[in-house]
């Protein structure tokens, strides 16, 4: 039997066939946000049809179907309650989908999505206490407490993208002001990056996108900061500066065995996890002491559908 996973981000969504946390087909379709929630299900199930149909899989060796969503999830009746990046608010996406593809649709937070198939497959396995940060449109997190799950009590805990770092700070997509995830996503490194092209109209980031700052993002800046761009090595250094200080503070808190980085930003990974690792020994509160190891994700952007495809069988085992 295989499993489908769904990751509906604010700007792509993931569609994958999995076998038992092994990607069968994948493919990525902007999500297009602002549609309705109709033409946004009608556009994954013929993504998922043609998927099937390329590696000549039936419906009914299709066991479920799981979705990770950016937000607050019921996971009882599968509705979204919240989700900022999609607009999304009282959503009921598993009825939708349920309405097309008659399987049991599983739907949670797509940051617990990606902490699942690691806690199954990738960094996390084997670890008791571990916390995950997903780098992408948002700033998404997720906690494995004594090896399971910690959502808190109703189930929509663990955001520390909304955690208040800059007292009076930038306006966030929640609309507080100095929320982690407006310093620390994709989104908020390509702001920096167009108000770099803006103010500094000169250096390789400004070459990169021939003075049109529109076209910034996060993958420019990171690939002009590799190459030595002043411009581009101060927005980098501040990125890592403020989510060391995220970093230290879950590990002076929690002292997890791990802190795991994913989602979009991940792919430069190996560029930012040593100065992620300094950043954070200078902070932590006990500076002689082995604290939790900071690795990239094993699954990287893929985590939230992989994770998705195992949410059948992380909640048949959780009952
Ligand atoms: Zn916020």
């Amino acid at each position: 039997m295989y499993q489908i996973g769904l990751d509906i981000g604010a700007t792509n969504t993931r569609i994958a066939i999995v076998d038992n946390g092994e990607v069968i087909r994948s493919k990525i379709i902007p999500t297009l946000s602002g549609r309705s929630i109709h033409e946004i299900v009608d556009d994954d199930v013929a993504s998922i049809g043609a998927l099937m149909k390329d590696a000549a899989i039936q419906l009914s060796e299709i066991e479920a179907i799981g979705v990770g969503v950016p937000g607050a999830v019921d996971r009882i009746n599968g509705t979204i309650l919240h989700a900022y990046n999609l607009q999304w608010f009282n959503v009921p996406l598993a009825q939708e989908l349920k309405k097309k593809i008659d399987k049991p649709v599983f739907v949670e937070n797509d940051a617990n999505c990606a902490a699942l198939a690691e806690l199954a497959k990738g960094v996390f396995q084997g670890k008791c206490n571990a916390f995950l940060l997903t780098l992408s449109t948002g700033v998404g997190s997720s906690m494995i407490i004594d090896g399971k799950m910690f959502s808190g009590r109703k189930g929509t805990g663990v955001e520390m993208g909304h955690v208040t770092i800059h007292e009076g700070g930038i306006t966030c997509t929640c609309g507080n002001k100095g929320c982690l995830e407006a310093y620390c996503s994709a989104s908020a490194i390509e702001r920096e990056g167009r108000r770099a092209v803006i103010d500094q109209p000169y250096g390789q980031l400004y070459n990169a996108v021939k003075g049109d700052f529109k076209q910034v993002n996060a993958k420019h800046i990171m690939d002009c900061a590799k190459k030595g761009d002043a411009i581009s090595l101060d927005i980098v250094n501040r990125f890592t500066d403020t989510l060391g200080s995220a970093i230290a503070s879950i590990i002076n808190l929690l002292d997890p065995e791990i802190v795991a980085i994913g989602g979009s930003l991940s792919k430069s990974g190996e560029f930012l996890i040593p100065a992620l690792r300094e950043n954070v020994k200078k902070k932590a509160f006990f500076k002689n002491m082995a604290t939790a190891t900071i690795e990239v994700t094993k699954f990287g952007s893929e985590g939230g559908a992989v994770g998705a495809s195992l949410l059948a069988q992380y909640r048949e085992a959780d009952n």
